[in-house]
């Protein structure tokens, strides 16, 4: 008989795996941001340049967003108090709704607490047994567990090969009762653009249906930030399903599907990450309702972005760095070896600049990278600096990415 409790064997189990992450340098730990989400900000109270956000545009801590959060919460309170369906829909939402669909073009827009949640709520809701999803290979995890979630077929077909793409609609054909096609428009861990127009094509072709996730695009891509549609000059009804996301370049939180009634309605009635869930607070819906007057308004914000990334994807070629001329804030730094990019990232943060480093399982073995993320209240100055900082430390990445 022991004298002291045995620890549970699962608790055992779990220290051992951690252990082993520990050493094969794979981790992962929080760090804390001390000071509010923008470029220029705290760490553990030092000055810090923060290079791996997805705050695109500076809205984070915009003077209007905070006042409209304010204001939302002083007429409405802090919480909504139920579920969309029971009695959390509040003026609020409706109002954020109807400017989103305004926005975007679409018949209307429902709005949900997050993107992973609209993700997972679209895919398992539209399409189920006896359904095939066709998703690309480099698809965001959130689309990658809705899949999982729907019980439909999944196909994957190969990174933003629309070829590809058309030859499994041609061998899965009408045996099913629903497809659909499910892509990022911009991916999240490499900052390229799906082929949209080919994909719509396709789509319409094989009556499929299209899922376009814009949590990347909105408020970055597109006249005035309206997304991949625009930046592809299609018709924003020739996507079925289009989500985008709040949290992002929009500064605030939540998520939306914009898109036909029909499929909003259905949605309501039937997707359980929008039933079973309590709904987004006033303070968050008055944050997200100014960033879509404030990007109506002052559409040049996105003008300026768009030529901090032009810049800096620049400077990067200039010090012989292999980085692409996508029009996407999303700057993927390859270094290969896992341990070796967090030691990378170890570097940049004592010189204070944050870049996350990215590796399995967010990308594939081998694909490790510096995530460089440009946002709009980025500085030509500090970002001068921060290129000279590359410069200095060009030998400790690997040949491979030598230009
Ligand atoms: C961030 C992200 C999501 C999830 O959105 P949240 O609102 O953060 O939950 C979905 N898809 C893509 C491509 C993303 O990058």
């Amino acid at each position: 008989m022991t004298v002291m409790a045995a620890e549970k064997t699962a608790l055992l189990q779990i220290m051992e795996e951690l252990q082993s992450l520990e050493t094969e340098g794979m981790r992962r730990r929080l760090k804390t941001v001390t000071g509010p989400q923008r470029s220029e900000t705290t760490m553990a109270g030092r000055p810090m340049t923060i290079l791996c956000s997805n705050n695109y545009l500076g809205l984070a801590d915009h003077p209007r967003l905070g006042e409209l959060a304010v204001d939302a919460t002083r007429e409405f309170g802090c919480s909504s108090g139920a579920s969309r369906l029971i009695s959390g829909t509040m003026t609020l939402h409706r109002q954020l709704e109807e400017e989103l669909a305004a926005f975007k073009g679409t018949e209307g827009a429902l709005v949900y607490n997050c993107g992973y949640m609209a993700n997972l709520g679209v895919l398992s809701t539209v399409v189920g047994d006896g359904d095939i999803i066709f998703s690309d290979a480099l698809n965001h995890a959130s689309i990658v567990d809705g899949c999982r979630l729907s019980r439909a077929e999944v196909k994957i077909y190969r990174h933003g090969d629309a070829g590809h793409l058309a030859e499994l609609l041609r061998r899965h054909g009408p045996s099913y009762r629903r497809r659909l096609v499910a892509t990022d428009s911009v991916f999240s861990m490499d900052g390229d653009l799906a082929p949209l127009p080919e994909i719509v094509a396709l789509a319409k072709e094989h009556d499929a249906l299209l899922l376009v996730d814009d949590a990347h695009a909105t408020g970055v891509l597109g006249r005035g930030g309206r997304g991949s549609a625009s930046h592809f000059q299609l018709p924003p009804d020739s996507i079925d399903l289009l989500m985008g996301t709040l949290g992002k370049a929009m500064g605030s939180c939540g998520a939306f599907v914009a898109g036909r009634r029909e499929y909003l309605d259905y949605l309501i009635n039937k997707s359980r990450s929008f039933i079973y869930t309590t709904a987004l607070p006033p303070a968050v819906l008055g944050a997200s309702l100014a960033a879509v007057r404030l990007l109506r308004e002052e559409p040049e914000l996105v003008n300026e972005l768009r030529q901090k990334v032009s810049y800096f994807r620049q400077g990067l070629r200039k010090l012989g760095f292999e980085v692409a001329d996508d029009p996407t804030p999303i700057i993927p730094v390859i270094v290969g070896n896992a341990a070796r990019t967090m030691q990378l990232s170890e570097q940049f943060l004592r010189a204070g600049i944050f870049i996350q480093g990215i590796r399995p399982p967010t990308v594939e073995p081998g694909s490790s990278r510096l995530r460089v993320t440009i946002t709009r209240d980025l500085s030509r100055a500090r970002m001068d600096e921060i290129l000279a900082v590359f410069s200095s430390l060009r030998d400790s990445f690997p040949p491979a990415v030598s230009g």
